[in-house]
């Protein structure tokens, strides 16, 4: 009789330990490579499988950050920086030239506990302007560093400038080429770049990457990095530095990080805008990406896209273009890559 009271006994104690009844604390991943004219016909299945094969790389090397316990910020870098370093995307090696063939390029990060944030902004000796960015956001009083004196401060940190060529590959030099050809002759009728510009088609002049996570501690962190836009001039900075623009983090609210026409990212504040609408309307990451990306920019002409992750570690990647690269992973589901609209 004592015996199975003791089994009861033990069997209740087991049922009530909050470690056995807690649920595994959600972590979550999502990466972007870019969005825009992004079409199937215009890959080889050989092609298609190698962007995948980066993408899965990449979101599988933050993923396993989470999965050990580690920051969302460890993650989201880890994400970026394979992102950089691949030349298929518009980020470190593999950036766009500006208009006097260089690359010039930003980046930013911000950790959704405190809402710290730092950015870097036409850099053009950094092999991971992720990196700088999270150095200015732990080692500096200031959010924001560009040009020169973030290279400055790269140098104080140890970190080395690199030759800009570095970043050079054939297929941005061939559409810069393209863009300026496009440019010059307009420029010509026109005698106004601006216009001219305007009407460059999207996919002259996007991609970016970026990353948003969720940590077993409950803490979002969002990072964007970017070379812009093809053939930009006199220091255009774009939306990927931006804190609210390009990259929001925020624990009560998402994690967010945009890619897409970065001119208008900055003037509807795009990120920062999806987070408010989940923390002041109560609404899911789902209804406020669509919100944004489709129903406020597309309309007037905002093109890109967004990945967005919420502190109960759901996913959601939304864009208003044919395309965007991207890719998933959560302790809830499996490895998901994508680059159409259907898949
Ligand atoms: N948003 C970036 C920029 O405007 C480009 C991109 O995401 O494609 O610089």
């Amino acid at each position: 009789m004592i015996k199975i009271k003791n089994v009861l006994l033990s069997a209740a104690l087991i049922l009530t330990s909050p470690h056995l009844i807690s649920k595994e604390a959600p972590i979550a991943i999502a990466i972007h490579g870019g969005a825009g004219t992004i079409e199937r016909e215009n890959f080889t299945p050989m092609q298609e499988k190698a962007y995948k094969a980066v993408l899965t790389t990449a979101v599988e090397s933050g993923y396993r950050v989470l999965d050990k316990g580690g920051d969302s910020l460890d993650a989201i870098t880890a994400a970026i920086q394979i992102l950089e370093q691949s030349t298929y995307f518009n980020a470190g090696k593999g950036a766009v030239y500006t208009y006097e063939g260089k690359h010039e390029l930003d980046a930013s990060i911000m950790d959704g506990r405190n809402r710290q944030a730092g950015a870097v902004s036409g850099v053009k000796h950094i092999e991971s302007p992720i990196q700088l960015a999270r150095l200015v956001m732990e080692n500096s009083v200031h959010v924001m560093l560009s040009g020169d004196g973030a290279e400055q401060f790269a140098q104080q940190q140890g970190i080395p400038l690199v030759n800009n060529t570095l970043f050079d590959t054939p297929r941005r030099y061939e559409a810069l080429l393209k863009a300026k050809k496009k440019l010059d002759s307009a420029k010509d009728e026109t005698k106004n770049f601006q216009a001219a510009h305007r009407a460059l088609p999207t996919n002259y002049k996007v991609g970016t990457v970026g990353a948003v996570a969720l940590d077993k501690n409950g803490n979002l962190a969002a990072g964007t990095s970017t070379g812009g836009m093809t053939a930009k001039r006199f220091g255009r900075i774009g939306d990927a530095p931006v804190i609210g623009a390009g990259t929001f983090a925020e624990n009560e609210s998402c994690a967010v990080s945009a890619t897409g026409h970065g001119e208008y990212f900055i003037r509807y504040n795009v990120a920062s805008d999806i987070c408010a609408r989940v923390k002041y309307q109560n609404k899911s990451i789902a209804q406020a990406g669509d919100e944004v990306i489709n129903q406020v920019l597309k309309p007037i002409g905002g093109s890109g896209g967004v990945i967005i992750v919420d502190a109960t570690g759901n996913i959601e990647m939304v864009f208003n273009t044919s395309g965007m690269y991207r890719a998933s992973k959560s302790n809830t589901q499996a490895t998901h890559v994508g680059i159409f609209k259907t898949q």
